[in-house]
């Protein structure tokens, strides 16, 4: 529940907004083009395409940076509503194959916001303690706090993924997690965190250039992971694993939206309008002051 009041001063105008043709290159909103729903092909799906965008990279490119402003404030609310008692936060979840761009959303997208306000927390190969314990042991623990934005680099989604790709556990395990996670986000969405998760879907094809461009690159070689290449070979299997993710893990509560990752600029345009529009869905306002106004600036005054 929100304890703070709408602000009835208009927002000021940001950057760009000179050209609202730019909004109208979204022929259909990002919600709806890029949400999956029954029936979505992992197979059929064009890893280059722009759905619901008309515009070309230069608009695509223009648009992040014309909602920018927006964005940063709205993560401001949400952060000043945080510190004045509230329990809302968003929750960025991002999955996607080596080399899909999860470091450049992180870069170009979430680094809109001030840093201040943003969890960030990658998650890797558990470490003999989070063993010890159940697999959302150590997601529940990086929950973000109200008023923040956190963001996933990897998630639970491992879980099923790299789990059932390279057999961590038996199958009736990683079966079961399906259900378990859909549970799991019912509780963090009703205690307040809005979910929004990306899939950046690469093909296999600008995977091979872009790992083979980190092997050109002496300023790419610590982004290059011989094991990229390992789970590169298992392509089909880690295709398999993701369309049953998209299956049966995109829920009213919690939905999926599918990214076109071979485009950089159009995945990053799409993640930063999905949180625009997760932000601008928690209609935020400012907390009211929790002190006396009139009698602040005549002591302020007085001295
Ligand atoms: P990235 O590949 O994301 O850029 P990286 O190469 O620096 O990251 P880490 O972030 O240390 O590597 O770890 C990522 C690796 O950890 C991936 O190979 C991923 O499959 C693996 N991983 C993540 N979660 C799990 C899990 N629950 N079980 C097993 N392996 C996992």
């Amino acid at each position: 529940m929100s304890t703070t009041k709408k602000s009835t001063k208009p927002r000021k105008a940001s950057k760009g907004a000179a050209d609202p043709a730019l909004d109208a290159d979204w022929e259909v909103a990002p919600t709806q083009a890029l949400r999956v729903g029954p029936g979505f092909d992992l197979a059929a799906f064009d890893r280059r395409s722009t759905p619901g965008f008309a515009g070309d990279k230069a608009s695509g490119q223009a648009l992040v940076a014309r909602h920018a402003d927006e964005l940063s404030e709205l993560q401001e609310r949400l952060f000043a509503e945080g510190r004045s008692g509230g329990s809302r936060s968003v929750l960025l979840v991002l999955q996607g194959m080596d080399t899909a761009g999860k470091g450049g959303i992180v870069r170009h997208v979430v680094g809109l916001v001030d840093p201040q306000g943003v969890a960030h927390r990658s998650f890797g190969v558990p470490t003999p303690e989070e063993r010890e314990h159940d697999f959302l042991w150590r997601i529940r623990n990086a929950l973000p706090r109200p008023g923040y934005i956190g963001v996933f680099d990897r998630s639970h989604y491992e879980d099923v993924l790299v789990a059932r790709v390279d057999e961590l556990v038996p199958p009736a395990v990683w079966e079961a997690r399906y259900d378990e996670i859909n549970r799991f986000e019912e509780e963090v969405v009703a205690a307040g965190t809005t979910i929004v998760k990306v899939a950046l879907l690469v093909s296999y094809e600008e995977q091979r250039a872009r790992l083979m461009e980190r092997l050109e690159r002496p300023d790419k070689f610590w982004k290059y992971n011989p094991n990229d290449v390992d789970s590169r070979r298992k392509w089909p299997a880690y295709q398999e694993a993701y369309q049953a993710v998209l299956d049966r893990t995109s829920t009213e509560t919690a939905p999926w939206y599918a990214i076109p990752a071979d485009r950089k600029w159009f995945a990053r345009l799409a993640v930063s309008e999905l949180l625009l529009d997760a932000l601008r869905g928690l209609d935020l306002g400012w907390p009211p002051a929790d002190f006396d106004v009139e009698a602040e600036k005549k002591r302020l005054a007085a001295t």
